[in-house]
């Protein structure tokens, strides 16, 4: 039988636009449908947009400091409309080049819905065409917790679309995104309290991290509330009360849910067609993205496995290389590098330290110092914590955590390292970069623990 298409993909984010030029460049022919923003999540209401948000915050601190290195300088008042109106043209000029990366590539564009609407067939706006084989990469959404007064909070997408910055802001969860907007909002002016329901945010991160993190945010000002979580929201004449057990929390001018995304698969026709989904909606997929079809794929936020943009492009490259050029590869979904656009940032990869020390017998190196800059500036709570866990038979680096200035850009580094297996001696004999923060990860000589002990000896 032939198809219209060689490779319908649904979902123009950076999962599906990777596998569709790459897909293209093997030859086949390729159509994309995305019915909200070529580029997805992360160009429009995500990673880029956060990004610029994160250093308009960090011009304010950067201000504030300036006077410490004999800047005659006074911060004056945050101006949110001028810079979202240069940040939305860079947005634009971002997602537009999505686009026409597709048509470049040679893909079929449509701006429009995807449905399946049987095995091969996909209706698509108000056309059907047929295709060999369908990618989901569709992405996900953020969620609202399920409580009276929902309607009144916000989704992490609101932020790119404030008028004007509010005042008093609740932040709920305690996740890569409510850390990063507790930050961001806090450095742009707001008075921000954080609610969580656990004892410390950041869950599955290195406890040292967490612990650390805790101190940094409270040194910015934000109010933790920790094992505190709103159960209703209520209009009052101030603003928007935040209320648990009957009991007032606090009163604010915004509140947003950070409490969780979910796989954007809901009436797409992939029960209808067969394609297995786990309860939260995830597309269930083998280890090369195939879902319980043998022609339809999936990868990227859809099957919630590391929902990281880079994570969604390897994988929808390594598709396309397989179906379409004759490269069949896998990703790894194992030592991802990670990054937290807090204030300071922290930075990631490999195993924590209670991860590894389960498997095995470990040794940890832990370091903090304050950076050069805040010597000079004496701004409280930047402290830097930089941590290798090395397994202790084989000495291979298992996992580096990093909270401090430049953390995202240093770890990039470090993840290759760790990718390739480099161990604890590896670092040691590569000369450091003086002076940097950096170094400290190739100059840590004192082991500061072993764990794990208790379970290898079993
Ligand atoms: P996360 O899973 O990181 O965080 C969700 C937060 O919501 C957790 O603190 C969780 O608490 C809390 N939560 C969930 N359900 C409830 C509930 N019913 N009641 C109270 N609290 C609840 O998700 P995010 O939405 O922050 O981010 C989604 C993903 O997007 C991330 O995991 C990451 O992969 C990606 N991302 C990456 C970024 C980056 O690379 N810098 C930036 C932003 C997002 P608990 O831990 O107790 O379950």
């Amino acid at each position: 039988m032939s198809y219209d298409f060689d490779f319908f993909v649904i979902g123009g984010g950076s999962g599906g636009v990777r596998a569709a030029r790459i897909a293209a460049g093997h030859g086949a022919r390729v159509a994309v449908a995305e019915e909200r923003f070529w580029g997805g999540t992360c160009v429009n209401v995500g990673c880029v947009p956060k990004k610029m948000m994160v250093q308009a915050a960090e011009y304010g601190a950067w201000a504030e400091e300036a006077p410490a290195f004999g800047w005659e300088i006074t911060k004056g008042a945050y101006d949110l409309a001028k810079f979202a109106a240069v940040r939305d043209a860079e947005v634009a000029r971002l997602s537009g080049i999505y686009g026409r990366l597709l048509e470049g590539a040679g893909c079929t564009r449509f701006d429009a819905r995807a449905t399946l609407v049987g095995a091969h067939e996909i209706q698509v706006g108000a056309q059907r065409v047929t295709a060999a084989r369908i990618l989901i990469a569709t992405g996900g959404r953020a969620t609202k917790l399920d409580i009276p007064g929902a309607e009144l909070g916000l989704i992490s997408d609101d932020l790119f679309t404030l008028p004007a910055m509010p005042r008093r802001v609740a932040v709920l969860g305690a996740g890569y995104i409510a850390l990063e907007f507790a930050c961001i909002l806090r450095g742009l002016g707001a008075e921000v309290d954080l609610f969580y329901r656990a004892a410390l945010p950041l869950r599955g991160f290195d406890e040292d991290i967490r612990v650390a993190m805790v101190e940094a945010l409270a040194a910015q000002g934000i109010r933790l509330r920790a094992e505190t979580m709103p159960d209703r929201l209520d209009r009052t004449g101030q603003g928007i009360a935040l209320r648990q057990g009957g009991a007032s929390l606090a009163e604010v001018d915004a509140v947003f849910f950070c409490t969780g995304r979910v796989p954007n698969t809901r009436g797409l026709g992939l029960e209808a067609a067969g394609v297995a989904l786990a309860a939260n909606g995830a597309v269930t997929v083998d280890d090369d993205h195939c879902t319980s079809v043998p022609h339809i794929f999936a990868v990227g936020d859809a099957i919630d496995r590391v929902n990281l943009t880079p994570m969604a492009t390897a994988a929808g490259h390594a598709l396309a290389d397989t179906l379409f050029g004759n490269r069949p590869r896998r990703v790894s979904y194992e030592n991802v590098p990670t990054a937290v656009f807090t204030s300071p940032p922290i930075g990631t990869v490999g195993l924590t330290e209670e991860q590894a020390a389960v498997r095995g017998p470990v040794d940890v190196y832990v370091t903090r110092f304050t950076p050069m800059r805040h010597t000079i500036s004496k701004r409280e709570g930047r402290k830097t914590l930089m941590k290798l866990v090395v397994c202790q038979r084989s000495q291979k680096v298992l996992g580096a955590h990093m909270l401090g200035e430049d953390a995202g850009e240093i770890m990039q580094g470090v993840g290759i390292a760790i990718v390739a297996g480099a161990t604890k001696q590896d670092f040691d004999r590569t000369i450091g970069i003086h002076p940097s923060a950096a170094e400290e990860f190739v100059t840590l000589r004192t082991r500061t623990r072993e764990a794990g002990i208790a379970k290898a000896a079993e």
